[in-house]
């Protein structure tokens, strides 16, 4: 039986004993859950983890050096950005116009004693001066991935330009990505055991009580989910990456359960991006740049979530969002998403921040938050699918530059 399915497998199985566990014997998942499933899900996902910082710095590091200058490099990014802020902005687009057809806030729903805490989001000016590390050392120790992309693209500069002197180190970097990547390979073995812990410990800890009142919400968001990914995504590889969108999901399969169990765009880094390497023929040096980036700046699963919230919020509170609040609201979330790395629930946080903008009232989120674990699963398989599309358009449009060959040149210079 191949990985996908038996990832699969562990996904459907821990759902469905989640939930009969919720449903009938509550105790009985309390005891299993500190045991078995919590377990099984912390022991999978500190797996992953433990890669993710060594496997940001090397690959980012070999992906620079091997662009080789930093034309390319610019090019290469500059592209990867535009896709990133377009693509996020079709997102919230679809969202909240779906949002509006089918109205998921007209209902009969007590807002009396709703109350969110919402913690203090950087401002603009910060996130993008925070991008320099003042100490790189503890840019790693703290996994803060926009300073590590940073660091890292720079030594790889610095690779390349200083050639032959420092082919040693280069050569130690290139080994290094290896073994890492081989611990993927590894680790992922453990993936279906890992997947069904995190969904039993989900799914029997939410149980079906939130989805009933919000059950419109909730279609919503993952109506809108669908249509991106299929839409936007399928026709930008199939136009833009020249590549069938069927072959497109199937290979990135494996890793889109991975997101889902893990609900960290972040910790799935590793697996999307040897996904992304084997399945879809992405080279190597622009899945490395692409994905580690994407994972943290990109998020249209999260910027989906945001725009329904909003609009189901200010249904709710039967409160009218004019033209240009709208507006407002899909700035804030194309830049919150930028400042804001994949980590599980982070959304719910930057949703505060796009509240705050159009003044909405933050203790809506109060509403969602029970069912937010679901929904973030479903987003987090979107937000790195996207990652991956843009992968393969940046890979089809960098051919007549020679990309694929890359790697080859290096090796034999
Ligand atoms: N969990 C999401 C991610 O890692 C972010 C979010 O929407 O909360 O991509």
């Amino acid at each position: 039986m191949n990985l996908t399915v038996k990832i699969f497998i562990g996904l459907i199985l821990g759902a469905a004993i989640g939930l009969a566990l919720n449903l009938g014997a509550p105790d009985l998942f309390t005891t299993l859950d500190t045991y078995i499933f919590g377990p099984l899900g912390t022991i999978f996902l500190n797996l992953i983890k433990m890669l993710v910082v060594p496997i940001v710095f090397f690959s980012i590091t070999l992906g620079t050096a091997s662009l080789g200058d930093p034309k390319k490099l610019g090019r290469i990014g500059g592209k990867t950005v535009g896709f990133f802020l377009v693509t996020t902005t079709i997102a919230i687009a679809i969202a909240i116009s779906l949002a509006y057809v089918v109205e998921p806030g007209n209902i009969d729903i007590d807002t009396t004693g709703a109350e969110y805490e919402s913690s203090e989001a950087p401002t603009v000016v910060e996130t993008f001066t925070n991008i320099i590390p003042t100490n790189p050392i503890q840019a790693m120790v703290e996994g803060n991935m926009l300073q590590i992309i940073f660091f890292s693209i720079f030594i790889g500069l610095a690779l390349a330009m200083l050639g032959k002197k420092t082919s040693g180190l280069m050569k130690a970097i290139e080994q290094g990505n290896d073994i890492m990547m081989y611990l993927v390979n590894m680790i992922m073995k453990f993936a279906p055991y890992g997947a069904f812990g995190l969904l039993a410990s989900a799914i029997g800890e939410m149980g079906l009580d939130g989805a009933q009142a919000m059950f419109m919400y909730m279609v919503v968001v993952i109506a809108a989910l669908f249509i991106h990914a299929i839409v936007t995504y399928g026709s930008a590889v199939s136009f833009l990456g020249k590549m069938s969108p069927v072959k497109f999901f199937k290979g990135f399969f494996p890793a889109m359960t991975v997101g889902f169990s893990t609900s960290s765009s972040s910790s799935t880094l590793p697996i999307s991006m040897k996904t992304a390497q084997e399945n879809l023929n992405v080279p190597k040096p622009i899945s490395s740049f692409v994905q580690p980036l994407g994972a943290t700046i990109n998020m249209d699963g999260t910027a989906i979530m945001q725009g329904v919230a909003t609009v189901f919020i200010a249904q709710v509170y039967g409160i009218d969002l004019s033209f240009s609040a709208i507006i407002m609201v899909i700035l804030t979330a194309v830049l919150a998403s930028i400042g804001t790395a994949g980590v599980p629930g982070v959304g719910l946080i930057m949703l505060a921040m796009v509240l705050n903008q159009v003044a909405l009232p933050v203790e809506g989120i109060a509403l969602i938050i029970g069912i937010d674990r679901l929904l973030d699963m479903t987003r987090t398989a979107l937000n790195i699918t996207g990652d991956a599309a843009c992968a393969v358009v940046v890979s089809e449009s960098e051919k007549k530059h020679g990309i694929e060959n890359l790697e080859e040149q290096r090796l034999q210079a």
